[in-house]
């Protein structure tokens, strides 16, 4: 034993994906933007004064929150910065569950959550998706029987990539009697009249959070910076007592300032992106894979009889000619890879390194 907490020691630690570098490797799997950042962040780097580093970064990036609360239409009360999403679940996490409190999740979701779990020595209640990926009817009524304090639900969910009909996600904030924390992560990638219009939840609801990060939909997974909008009274206990009290360093408060500046730029490649991923889901149906419909910058491909090997050794031969994909085995995704999006001519070489694995 070592002198860590109990829970502490019994834990695994999150999986992350393999980061894998090198000239040759495809990377698929982490769901990362094919295309580089705005070029007005690569100048914004060139041009930033390392003499402004000897002072602390404003502790709460106030000049971002304000572009955030420009392009959402909010007031910057109902805006928190964080050091990549991640920090903003730890932060719910921490903020709105006591030890030994329960926090709920559909499953699968995104696994970081039973590790936060963990970490905070919360009980996780985890309800299986339908079999279409739809929350089942009595989803809220459960977490509300359990007394969930928080419950994450992804939207553009992960793995499957479906999007959630806005109804269904305003019922079931209405019927929760704990903290509803939607990761928008992927929401970029979705239906604009859906993404607009989410917003408004946090304007009708005291009770939901909505998280959005620059990771994915920004190209900027290596700068870490995320945000959540809320009622001003889910926000305030984080922003200024949870969190750290300068979370975010001032050349990442820089930089995603140029990045939100930048909404024509990302726009295109948003819209690059969908135009990749229908090519690429047609693709894959045509040589006999099962795709989800999906609303994100990834595509859950799962085999059929069409396929003659298992999709753990799809992952693996892949592997071998430097293509990575993420293969989770469990229960709900064993017959199945998630693909990141890539470049038209990234897909391509995924396509024929499937073609190859299944004919041999
Ligand atoms: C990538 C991801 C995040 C957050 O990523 P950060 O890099 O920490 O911003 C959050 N939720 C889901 C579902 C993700 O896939």
């Amino acid at each position: 034993m070592g002198y860590e907490r109990k829970n502490i020691n019994s834990m695994q630690g999150y999986q992350y994906g393999e980061q894998a570098q090198g000239a040759d490797i495809l990377k698929l799997n982490t769901n990362e933007n094919p295309y580089p950042p705005s070029p007005k962040v690569a100048l914004a780097l060139k041009s930033f004064d390392a003499t402004t580093l000897r002072r602390y970064p404003n502790p709460n990036a106030d000049e971002f929150c304000a572009l955030v609360a420009k392009l959402h239409k909010i007031e910057p009360n109902k805006i928190i910065a964080t050091n990549g999403g991640d920090e903003l679940l730890r932060l719910a996490i921490t903020t709105f569950v006591e030890p030994h409190a329960v926090v709920g999740r559909p499953d699968p979701d995104y696994s970081l959550h039973s590790t936060l779990a963990e970490i905070q020595n919360s009980r996780l209640y985890s309800i299986p998706l339908l079999q279409n990926w739809e929350l089942p009817e009595d989803f809220s009524a459960k977490m509300n029987a359990a007394q969930a304090s928080l419950t994450f639900v992804t939207n553009p969910q992960t793995p499957s990539g479906k999007l959630l009909s806005l109804s269904k996600i305003r019922k079931l904030v209405a019927s929760l009697n704990g903290v509803l924390l939607l990761d928008q992560t992927y929401v970029d990638f979705a239906d604009d009249k859906h993404k607009q219009s989410s917003i408004d939840l946090i304007n009708e609801f005291e009770n939901v959070l909505i998280l959005r990060s620059l990771s994915k939909s920004y190209s900027l997974a290596g700068l870490r910076i995320g945000y959540a909008l809320g009622a001003a009274q889910l926000i305030q206990p984080m922003r200024t007592k949870t969190k750290d009290s300068y979370n975010l360093n001032s050349i990442t408060q820089n930089l995603a300032c140029a990045a939100l500046s930048s909404q024509e730029y990302m726009q295109e490649i948003w819209e690059k992106i969908k135009i990749s991923r229908e090519d690429l889901s047609q693709s894959l149906t045509a040589i006999g894979w099962k795709i989800t419909p999906s609303q994100s910058n990834f595509l859950l491909a799962e085999t059929t009889e069409k396929i003659p090997k298992s999709a753990e050794n799809i992952y693996s031969e892949l592997r071998q000619k430097n293509i990575l994909v993420r293969y989770f085995d469990q229960p709900r995704t064993r017959n199945a890879l998630r693909i990141s999006v890539g470049t038209q001519q990234e897909n391509q070489r995924l396509l024929v390194a499937l073609k190859e694995i299944c004919a041999g």
